[in-house]
């Protein structure tokens, strides 16, 4: 019940101290987190049914932010130009150890805390990435820590970065630009998963921009000829992209979502949008790739003589990654040992997995062995990325779900409102 705060907090008291003295701090980190247990469960269960998406996270970060201060911590909200970002900070000089809380949710897969299908609000968002654990595991883990510093075991501050928007549009790219890190020493990060390891691999690099085609609006039967067609445009520029797919490394991939490819069938349409996004595992590869990605947007704009416009969205980097922070986690995540689960927990895992047409094998919570770090890590991206590159970035995924549960899905959010993404939060 207490191991990834346990586990945090063992490696962050892990450094300066004698072997004795670690294993008393070691027994104090038990008992803190023993005590705030309940109310953690609580709290996640509150953001999980609250399920608000990106930039909206206004109770969630509340409920974190408020949780904060009433265990001693000093909060500074609104951080960053974002409402739902804050940091909490407890202690006072060298080290500085931050961990990070993400708390979003995403549209659409609104799931009840059961193994089929069903939602708790029809059409309604769900944590379908677990950040509800997320963000209060690792406020947990801040908490502990606290509670040592606070007892004269250890000494520095301690920090928790309440982190916005990680689905849509990268929070912390923001707060970095603002220097939240800037006097960190080291930060530490965890995600649900449905394996426990100490994470040692990259993430994608990303670049999201959108184009908007403007045309000429006219009868589509009746006089055509006067029209300039902005969805012709669109239909040009992806099918340019799509050709050139064939061109580029398989590492490489793009993605694009079309917003507005105009609204009736008998007017030429005047407009049209399309959101692009370019992914690599190294941001240096990705960049060639953007910049034609980009210029193709003129040659569609030419061939369907329209004007158009390109705006950046946003764009993150590839985790740098920190494998001596990662072998000192291993050690502690063997330390500790798998998450054990009742009767019930492995038929509800089995369940999830019958429904989503996968082997019924229940939960996986071994500790997977140090793997090496792979130059193509696929997968998806994450603004821990950019934390990464202003300061060491330490890692960790945990079960919260069962093995092979398809991600970003109704299942997901099923588990993290249930025993099975408790046991993995604490
Ligand atoms: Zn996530």
């Amino acid at each position: 019940m207490k191991r990834l705060i346990l586990f945090t907090v063992l490696l962050l008291v892990s450094i300066p101290l004698t072997a004795q003295k670690l294993k008393s701090n070691k027994k104090a980190v038990m008992s803190a987190v023993d005590s705030h247990s309940e109310s953690l469960i609580s709290l996640s269960d509150a953001i999980w049914a609250h399920a608000e998406t990106a930039f909206e996270e206004a109770e969630s970060s509340k409920l974190l932010a408020d949780y904060a201060e009433e265990n001693g911590f000093t909060v500074e909200r609104g951080v960053a130009g974002m409402p739902t970002a804050f940091v909490a900070t407890y202690g006072s000089g060298k080290p500085v150890i931050s961990v990070l809380g993400e708390f979003d949710a995403l549209p659409g897969i609104s799931q009840k805390a059961k193994p089929t299908k069903e939602a708790l609000k029809a059409g309604g968002a769900g944590h379908g990435c677990g950040h509800n654990l997320f963000g209060t595991g690792s406020l947990g883990a801040a908490i502990a820590v606290k509670e040592l510093i606070e007892s004269g075991k250890i000494s520095g501050t301690v920090k928790f970065f309440g982190t916005p928007a990680e689905e849509k549009f990268f929070g912390k790219i923001w707060m970095v630009q603002d220097g939240l890190w800037d006097d960190v020493d080291v930060n530490i990060s965890w995600h649900p998963s449905a394996t426990t390891e100490s994470d040692v691999q990259s993430t994608l690099a990303l670049v999201d921009f959108k184009v908007e085609f403007y045309g000429q609006a006219a009868h589509a039967s009746a006089d055509p000829w006067n029209g300039r067609s902005a969805s012709d445009a669109l239909e040009l520029y992806t099918t340019g992209i799509n050709y050139y797919r064939e061109h580029i490394k398989p590492s490489t991939r793009i993605q694009y979502h079309i917003q507005d490819g105009g609204q009736v069938v008998n007017v030429v349409p005047d407009y049209s949008k399309i959101w692009v996004r370019v992914r690599d595992p190294k941001r240096t590869e990705m960049m060639p790739v953007y910049e034609r990605v980009m210029a193709m947007a003129e040659g569609a704009a030419i061939m369907a003589n329209v004007d158009h416009k390109i705006s950046l969205i946003s764009g993150i980097y590839e985790v740098l990654v920190n494998r001596a922070g990662g072998e000192i986690l291993q050690k502690n995540l063997e330390l500790l040992g798998p998450i054990t689960y009742s009767e019930e927990e492995t038929a509800f895992a089995k369940k999830i997995q019958e429904m989503t047409g996968k082997p019924q094998i229940g939960m996986d919570s071994q500790i997977k062995p140090l793997e090496a770090t792979k130059e193509d890590p696929g997968g998806g991206s994450t603004d821990v990325g950019d934390v990464s590159w202003n300061v060491p970035n330490i890692n960790l995924s945990v079960t919260t779900a069962p093995k092979d549960t398809p991600w970003h899905s109704w299942a997901v959010v099923a588990c993290g409102g249930m025993s099975i993404g408790h046991k993995g939060m604490i």
